[in-house]
């Protein structure tokens, strides 16, 4: 059974709901050891089978922000600064994930959180590991 988990930015111009068959007690949730990621103490999930649909309510108060390799756009709101996910479009398709801090209410019994490092990856990799593990998105505020 698939279940919805909406989440949002702080003042909630922008969010998503994410929609997945995976227990919380089973989600895979990741640590970024990036500097960005670092900086935002973001949590990142996914569901290769699950649905994300990112939503503003103010789309011109989403930030779509490139650093590093410049493959995927982190989802940023001008307006209270919070990140909530991020999406990559690669051959025709679109993945994302979500920042588990941005869950409205988290829910609880997650699993602990493992750290990663995705340093020594090239584009080609980078883009690879996405696309197996990311979530497929169905909606965009941009699209
Ligand atoms: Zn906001």
């Amino acid at each position: 059974m698939q279940t919805d988990y909406s989440g949002s930015c702080h003042c909630g111009a922008t969010g998503f709901t994410y929609r997945t068959g995976i227990k919380p007690e089973q989600w895979s949730i990741r640590a970024c050891q990036c500097s960005f990621c670092r900086a935002h103490d973001a949590l990142s999930t996914s569901d290769p089978a699950g649905q994300i649909a990112f939503v503003a309510s103010e789309p011109e108060l989403l930030k779509e922000y490139r650093f590093g390799l410049k493959t995927a756009d982190f989802l940023l709101c001008r307006d209270c600064g919070v990140y909530i996910g991020a999406v990559l479009a690669s051959a025709g398709s679109v993945f994302g994930i979500v920042n588990v801090h941005a869950l409205k209410g988290t829910p609880a019994n997650l699993t602990a959180t493992a750290a990663v490092s995705y340093d020594t990856e090239d584009v080609a990799g980078r883009v690879a590991r996405r696309e197996e593990r990311w979530t497929p998105v169905t909606e965009h505020p941009n699209w």
